[in-house]
């Protein structure tokens, strides 16, 4: 089982953020962290003691978090689940709070990983996003990770921003290359409503589709030829390096999420915390009755295998399909398999179909062509 734990404190909201995340208020930082231990106490006596495979502490900005309630964090999961050594624990962090002692400290508590949020490598940028750190602060965050011990670190950055070109985007991969993170994720910038950039659309300039496919293709490329291999769509490592969190994650791996807003899905059972402190506090208290939990499992199931297998570049097992559906999927799909074979979109290797790069640059519409539809799934049948 993989452990996500959600830390839902920010110092300010950026301008493109839809994460479930508040600013800090000291009381119900108070109300967060004594419900995020009675969850833990609850799950224990409902799940028993099962081993975790991986720790992923995201956010809002986690790194905001105290050390002292991260011990107590620790304590009791290390207390009530199998946590073997070593585990990869992530914590993710923004630049400007990376203090020598709390980055000391997290190395202590048994971290190994920190995926830094970088975003840009240019002042501008920064500012557009409304981030709060300097370019400064990025690379002193960086470098103290590393006197502190760091091994594994990751680069958030993202392209396709408004007035970004791809010379100044392969700048900033360049600079990022030149740190000599082990691991860097970069996104494509996306409009998310409710977002400050959502309902200010119009106000900017923003790059061009082809413009934005370039950006990718050639970050993609240059991170190649840098020594970073690309393991899935947004996602870059050196050699030994690739987050077991989200490859756990995108092979249907169970997940538990602690904290306010955070999706669980254990044995076909998928629930989602309250987006909301108070209310999350109050179910908590309540022993989660109020809990709405989906069931994944048929074509749904499936389905949710095809969409997460072909984010990746290892691709989709023809095995596996068939194993889960009695089908046979190049037959099924053989007219969409041969389409996008001849536009060089898909390839197949070793058993597996997987998306070739310029095939992933279009993956929103390429997977749902071969998603299952009702009456076609025999285990979909029984659900
Ligand atoms: S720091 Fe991260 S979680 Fe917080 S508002 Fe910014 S992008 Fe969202």
């Amino acid at each position: 089982m993989l452990l996500y734990i959600h830390f839902p404190f920010c110092v300010q909201k950026c301008k493109y953020c839809a994460f479930y995340s508040q600013v800090l208020v000291p009381e119900m930082v108070e109300i967060y962290e004594q419900a995020l231990l009675q969850e833990i106490d609850f799950w224990a006596r409902n799940l028993g003691s099962r081993q975790i495979e991986s720790i992923y502490l995201g956010g809002g900005t986690p790194s905001l978090c105290s050390l002292s309630f991260l011990k107590q964090v620790l304590e009791k999961i290390h207390h009530y689940f199998k946590v073997p050594s070593p585990i990869e624990f992530t914590l993710e962090a923004n630049p400007e709070s990376c203090k020598k002692e709390q980055v000391k400290g997290w190395y202590q508590l048994g971290v190994n990983r920190v995926s830094l949020g970088i975003q840009s490598f240019t002042e501008e940028n920064l500012k557009l996003l409304g981030r709060i750190h300097s370019l400064k602060e990025s690379r002193k965050a960086y470098y103290l990770l590393r006197q502190a011990g760091f091994k594994n670190i990751n680069f958030d950055l993202m392209f396709g921003l408004p007035g970004q070109s791809v010379g100044k985007w392969l700048e900033e991969v360049k600079m990022g290359v030149s740190l000599r993170p082990e691991h860097f994720s970069c996104y494509g910038f996306t409009l998310e409503p409710g977002t400050y950039f959502a309902e200010k659309e119009k106000d900017y300039l923003w790059p061009l589709e082809e413009e934005v496919a370039k950006m990718y293709l050639y970050g993609a490329e240059y991170l190649e030829s840098a020594g970073y291999l690309q393991y899935e769509i947004s996602n870059y490592a050196r050699m030994g390096y690739n987050a077991q969190h989200n490859v756990g994650y995108w092979e249907g791996v169970d997940f538990l999420g602690l904290g306010p807003s955070a999706v669980s899905t254990i044995g076909q059972k998928r629930w989602q915390n309250p987006p909301n402190i108070k209310q999350y506090a109050l179910e908590v208290e309540q022993g989660f009755k109020g809990l709405k939990v989906e069931r994944i499992e048929g074509i749904k199931e499936v389905n949710e295998m095809v969409m997460l297998s072909l984010r990746t570049c290892k691709g989709l097992s023809l095995k596996k399909f068939r194993q889960k559906t009695g089908l046979n999927f190049t037959q099924i799909f053989q007219k969409s398999l041969e389409v996008l074979y001849n536009k060089g979109l898909i390839s197949f290797r070793k058993g597996y179909v997987r998306l070739t790069r310029p095939g992933l640059l279009l993956s929103d519409s390429i997977i749902p062509q071969f998603f299952l539809e009702e009456g076609l799934c025999p285990d979909g049948d029984k659900s």
